[in-house]
C-alpha cells in the first residue's frame, strides 16, 4: 500500500517525501507544479502532475494506485498574499479540501494527515499556545486552514475519514544531505531571506516592526525543522493506522525566537554580517507564537532531534549556499 503525498513538490512534502521512502514507505506525489519543484521529489516517488480541484485527476490516481492515507500539503501558506488575495486561499486551500475528501470518500479511503498551522490561533489569549485554545484565526491563510479543520470533523463524523492535523508553527531547515532545501519564488520567510541576504542575493534584511510587544519588540516564533515535521506524520499515520480517533497536534519546541534572534542567530552561523533595518509591520502578524508541542510528544512519540535554531540554520545554510538559485541549479 502507498501513501499518497499532495503537494509533495512543495518545500515540506518534498522533505515529508524524503523521509517516507528512506523508511521504506510505496510514495506516490500529487502535485500540480504551481509552487513546487519537479527536481525536489525524490525519485524513488511514483508523480502524478495535477490539481487537487481537479476530482478527475485524484480519481485516477485512487483508481490506479492502492492508498492507503493522504498526507495533504498542497495549498498556499503565504500570510501577507492571503492578506490581498484572500479568494485564491479559500479557492485553492479551502476547496482543494472539498475535492479531496470527496474523492477519498468515495474510494474509501479512511486516513488523512493534513497541514495545519499556528495561524489558526489567531492572536493567542496566552503563550505557550495548547491545542484546546480558542482558534480565531486573522489572516485568510490561517481561516483558509481552520476550515480544512472543520470539514475533516464532519467528513470523519459522516464518512468515517479520520484525521491527524498538525498544526506547525514556523517551519526552517533543509535535509541535511543538502540534496533538498526551501525554494519559494518569491521568497517570503524570514529564514531564507536572512540566508539570501548572507550571500549576497539580497542587500539587506527588513525586519517587520520593532514595536510588539515583545522582549525586543520583534515578533517571537516557535521554530521546528522540516526533517522533525516530517518524522511527526509519519508518526501521525501510525497513529490513525494504529485506530485511533481523529486528533490535533501543536508541532513547535515550545521556545520562542524573535526576529532578531534568529538574524543574530544567522550571523553565528554563516559568519556573514547581515545588515538588516527595521521596516513597517507586515499586515497578520501576531505578536508571538509559541506552541504548547508536550501533546505530540507524549500521544504520537515525537522525539525532535534539532532543537537548537543555530543546527536549523545550518541545515538550510547548507542548502543555500550550496544551491544559490535553488534547484535551477541543479544539474
Ligand atoms: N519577517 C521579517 N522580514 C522578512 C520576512 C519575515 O521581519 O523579510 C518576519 C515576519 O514579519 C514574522 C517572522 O519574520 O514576524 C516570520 O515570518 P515568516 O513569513 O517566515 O513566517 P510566518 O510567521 O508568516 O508563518
Amino acid at each position: 500500500m502507498a501513501i499518497l503525498v499532495a503537494g509533495g513538490a512543495g518545500y515540506i512534502g518534498s522533505h515529508m517525501v524524503k523521509d517516507l521512502v528512506e523508511h521504506g514507505q510505496e510514495v506516490v506525489v500529487a502535485d500540480n507544479l504551481s509552487t513546487g519543484h519537479r527536481d525536489a521529489i525524490n525519485p524513488k516517488a511514483k508523480f502524478y502532475e495535477g490539481d487537487i480541484r481537479d476530482r478527475k485527476f485524484l480519481d485516477k490516481i485512487f483508481d490506479n494506485e492502492d492508498i492507503e492515507a493522504v498526507v495533504h500539503f498542497a495549498a498556499f501558506s503565504i500570510v501577507p498574499e492571503s492578506m490581498s488575495k484572500p479568494l485564491k486561499y479559500f479557492d485553492n486551500n479551502t476547496g482543494g479540501m472539498i475535492t479531496l475528501l470527496e474523492a477519498m470518500r468515495d474510494h474509501n479511503i479512511k486516513y488523512i494527515v493534513f497541514s495545519s498551522t499556528a495561524a489558526t490561533y489567531g492572536v493567542p489569549e496566552h503563550m505557550p499556545i495548547k491545542e484546546t485554545d480558542p482558534q480565531n484565526p486573522i489572516n485568510p491563510y490561517g481561516l483558509s486552514k481552520l476550515m480544512m479543520e472543520k470539514m475533516m470533523h464532519w467528513a470523519d463524523k459522516a464518512y468515517g475519514i479520520k484525521f491527524v492535523a498538525l498544526r506547525y508553527f514556523n517551519v526552517a531547515g533543509a535535509a541535511p544531505d543538502g540534496t533538498i532545501g526551501e525554494d519559494h519564488g518569491p521568497e517570503t520567510h524570514l529564514v531564507p531571506i536572512i540566508l539570501q541576504v548572507a550571500q549576497g542575493k539580497r542587500k539587506e534584511l527588513s525586519i517587520f516592526g520593532d514595536d510588539y510587544n515583545t522582549p525586543d519588540g520583534t515578533n517571537v516564533r516557535d521554530y521546528v525543522h522540516v526533517m522533525d515535521l516530517a518524522d511527526a506524520h509519519i508518526l501521525a499515520i501510525k497513529y490513525l493506522e494504529a485506530g485511533n480517533e481523529s486528533n490535533a497536534f501543536n508541532l513547535g519546541s515550545s521556545t520562542g525566537f524573535s526576529n532578531k534572534q534568529m538574524l543574530e542567530a544567522a550571523r553565528e552561523v554563516t559568519g556573514e554580517p547581515i545588515p538588516a533595518k527595521i521596516a513597517p509591520r507586515r499586515p497578520g502578524d501576531p505578536d508571538s507564537l509559541v506552541a504548547a508541542s508536550d501533546k505530540a510528544r507524549n500521544v504520537l512519540g515525537w522525539d525532535p532531534k534539532y532543537d537548537d535554531v543555530h543546527d536549523i540554520i545550518a541545515t538550510a545554510w547548507k542548502w543555500h549556499s550550496t544551491h544559490p538559485k535553488g534547484y535551477d541549479d541543479r544539474d
